[in-house]
């Protein structure tokens, strides 16, 4: 052969100049490789067939919680993860650093079942903060446990967190949690402000029936401490199947409720893919938010993707499939061997839940499962 091989693979000779052949004083010509189509495996961020890019990343670290709150998992509890199947530590790291070094997760938030209850979940966390680029870094918790903990978390770096709480009223909190810890919960708030993780955000689900009418002192109590409240509209997402769409306390429920008592102008702060509609209360700069996740879905600016506690790409909260990472990782596939089977599992996700469509399927695995 009498070409050359340059470092890109390409063979090619020297030039002619009348009979006599010179070695070409050219330097080795540049290979064009045509830029891959967006969300194609090989490179990118993560973009699905209708154009969104998951840069939002939850990450669920054990499907098991110490609460069993009526609308996402029984009071009996469920068939846990056998610890074999879940991702260790260091999986999980390696899982995260992935999607934040080859896929442009911009934003991790930590979740479960109940994430206090991962034992390594600090040290998860500080290395999570020093990725880099460095991403945010946030958790939802149910906040028991939270008042000893939240320092630590404050100093593995973590940025924010949301806590759940449907209700002020002891016997009511026990009644949809089937717990009585609501003296924790406060305390793990409280803990939380004091250890500088602000803006402190509550999340709260009202349910037909128990505490509907709460959406009033929820907000005082929120107003009061400096937390930002949000309500969240409840989805099709409980272990027992029970959800109803005629049950549902709507956002117009909720907002009827808080208008009665406080006046809500919109904030037309630009709300990007956040999902919550917010409204400044009573003239100050203080806000409540409404994810109106069933009656104005948002599917359409979505930009999340999931992994599970056993190392599964969701594409969406109601996905149908799933892509296994942990086997391909077990069985020894590279960083970008692994970064291309979740580009491609982001391909599939669908344009929108379609819980209202009469064709609608509700996960198999309830919220706890795939990390909310
Ligand atoms: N245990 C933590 C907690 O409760 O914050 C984290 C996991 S929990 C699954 C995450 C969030 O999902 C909570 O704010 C909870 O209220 C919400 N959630 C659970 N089931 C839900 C459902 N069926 N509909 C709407 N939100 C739900
Ligand atoms: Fe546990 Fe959170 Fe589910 Fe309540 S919502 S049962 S705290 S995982």
């Amino acid at each position: 052969m009498t070409g050359r091989t340059s470092p890109a693979g390409v063979e090619h000779s020297g030039s002619t100049v009348g009979r006599v052949t010179t070695p070409s004083p050219l330097p080795d010509p540049v290979v064009r490789v045509p830029a891959p189509a967006p969300g194609a495996p090989g490179s990118g961020g993560l973009v699905d067939r209708h154009g969104r890019t998951a840069t939002d990343l939850r990450v669920s670290l054990t499907d098991r919680c110490n609460l069993r709150c009526t609308y996402c998992m029984p009071p009996e509890g469920l068939d846990w993860l056998p610890k074999v199947e879940q991702l260790t530590d260091d999986e999980v790291v390696r899982l995260v650093r992935i999607g934040v070094e080859h896929l442009g997760i911009e934003e991790v938030r930590f979740t479960g079942g109940e994430p206090l209850l991962r034992p390594g979940l600090t040290g998860i966390v500080a290395a999570t903060t020093a990725l880099s680029p460095r991403p945010e870094v946030s958790l939802t918790t149910n906040a028991i446990g939270l008042s000893r903990m939240a320092p630590a978390l404050a100093a593995a770096g973590l940025d924010r967190l949301n806590v759940s709480l449907d209700t002020l009223d002891r016997d009511r909190f026990k009644q949809l949690t089937h717990r009585d810890r609501l003296a924790d919960v406060l305390a793990g708030l409280k803990a939380a402000k004091d250890a500088g993780l602000t803006p402190v955000k509550v999340n709260a689900v009202l349910l037909r029936g128990i505490n509907e009418h709460d959406a009033v002192p929820l907000l005082e109590y929120c107003l009061d401490n400096g937390y930002e409240l949000r309500f969240i509209e409840q989805m099709p997402l409980d272990a027992h199947h029970a959800w109803t769409r005629g049950e549902m306390v709507t956002a117009e429920d909720i907002l009827a409720q808080l208008t009665a008592a406080h006046t809500l102008v919109p904030d037309v702060e630009e709300r990007g893919a956040a999902p919550a509609e917010r409204w400044l209360v009573d003239g100050t700069d203080l806000t409540v938010g409404v994810i109106a996740s069933v009656t104005r879905s948002f599917c359409g600016a979505c930009d999340r993707t999931r992994l599970t506690a056993d190392g599964q790409i969701r594409n969406c909260l109601f996905a149908r499939e799933e892509s296994d990472l942990r086997t391909a990782m077990r069985e020894g596939a590279t960083d970008q061997e692994l970064a291309d089977r979740w580009r491609i599992a982001t391909l599939t996700k669908l344009p929108g839940h379609g819980i209202d469509d009469p064709s609608f399927l509700q996960p198999s695995r309830p919220m706890s499962a795939i990390g909310g």
